[in-house]
């Protein structure tokens, strides 16, 4: 048995070495590093495997959801709605263009923005809603993109763990996660379901002025050669890296299929353990199971991990501290705010290995590891 670990990019490699290195070469004989023909022919495949006008690539999510905002002309002082539970990140970039992050709670089941805590947080400031579809579990869009319409308010979703999800809206229809909003964001930071082999990121629309106004931004707000309209950013995705996604998008569904087996022999596993809560899905998505977190109910979240660690099953913590509660926020401003869904999940929370390249016997001792903690 290989040894077992949260992501295994070295053996995901390894599967399609000669796809990829072949690729990797072409860039290197086109010694178009920059904006090559990778990057044209990476953009057109994602919009179109997502069903999306326009794809913008970018250097990272990060940045992807910085230039969203400034495309969309928030202004210091304007609140932006995101929820708590989620990676910094999306806040981060809130606080950094001088906006201000307004926390919400998210739902017990999903783990994503919680409609009531949403509809609470609106004031006559807020500008924007930037719902996570976290996990690789969609927000509930539907309810989310009305209550924006209702309130005049841009919706940016933040797709970095969610890419290939399917969203049902009420009526029927089908729409990838990223492409429902005004703007999506996502990355492709290496560990992500799809990851390069370093940083990038990519932001999705329908609107062609916002593509024409994120792709001016992402490019030191240049409209043609030397002359910079508005002041933008120098956030590329470059030709290598397009040309390892390239490849790597055709395996995306299967690469997220593989991702669902795992979960789906972990559901199977921790069925009867009564401590442990399994994630859900909820009917209006698939789950492309980015993470696969569990609940501990009643457990020393510390025994539990050192159990693990013991038998050589590594875990981790998806987030040991909720973003209202970062010091980068200021200490104790936001002990007030009222988010105790976010504050329950919080200590209870542990996300097992899950990645494409899991081997049975790894799958079978993970398993056996986790029952023989609670004797079961
Ligand atoms: C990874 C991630 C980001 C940031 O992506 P980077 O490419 O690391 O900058 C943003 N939001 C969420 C939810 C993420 O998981």
């Amino acid at each position: 048995m290989r040894k077992i670990q949260m992501v295994d990019t070295k053996n995901q490699y390894l599967a399609i070495k000669k796809e990829v290195d072949e690729s990797i070469q072409g860039v290197l004989d086109s010694a178009s590093y920059i904006n090559g023909k990778a990057v044209q022919d990476f953009s057109q495949s994602l919009a179109s495997y997502l069903q999306v006008s326009h794809v913008i690539p970018c250097a990272n999510g990060t940045d992807a959801l910085q230039i969203a905002m400034m495309a969309l002309g928030l202004q210091p002082g304007d609140e932006v709605i995101t929820p708590s539970f989620t990676y910094i990140a999306t806040t981060e970039v809130v606080a950094l263009l001088g906006l201000t992050p307004v926390f919400v709670d998210v739902d017990p089941v999903t783990y994503c923005m919680d409609i009531t805590s949403l509809k609470n947080a609106i004031t006559p400031k807020t500008k924007a809603i930037v719902p996570v579809h976290l996990y690789g579990h969609a927000a509930p869009m539907a309810e989310i993109l009305q209550i924006a319409r209702e309130n005049n308010l841009f919706v940016i979703e933040d797709n970095a763990q969610a890419i290939g999800c399917d969203y049902t809206f009420p009526n029927g229809e089908t729409k990838k996660t990223g492409t429902m909003g005004h703007i999506g964001a996502t990355s492709f930071y290496p560990s992500k379901n799809l990851g390069a082999f370093g940083d990038g990121g990519a932001l999705f629309t329908n609107d062609k002025a916002l593509a024409d106004k994120m792709t001016m931004i992402a490019n030191h707000g240049q409209s043609a050669r030397y002359y910079h309209d508005v002041v933008g950013c120098n956030s590329r995705l470059d030709s290598i890296q397009a040309a390892i996604l390239n490849i790597k998008l055709q395996k995306l569904d299967s690469y997220n299929h593989a991702r669902f087996q795992v979960a789906q022999f972990y559901n199977h596993a921790f069925a009867d353990i009564k401590q442990i809560v399994t994630p859900a899905v909820n009917k209006y998505s698939t789950h492309v199971y980015h993470q696969y977190t569990i609940q501990l109910v009643g457990v020393d979240r510390e025994k539990f991990i050192k159990h693990l660690g013991d038998l050589d099953i590594p875990c981790m913590i998806y987030y040991p501290v909720p973003g209202h509660l970062q010091k980068m926020f200021g200490e104790g401003k936001n002990e007030h705010l009222h988010l105790p869904v976010t504050n329950a999940l919080t200590p209870v929370v542990c996300s097992l290995p899950i990645h494409t390249e899991m081997e049975e016997a790894q799958l079978k001792h993970i398993a056996s590891g986790v029952k023989s903690f609670f004797n079961a």
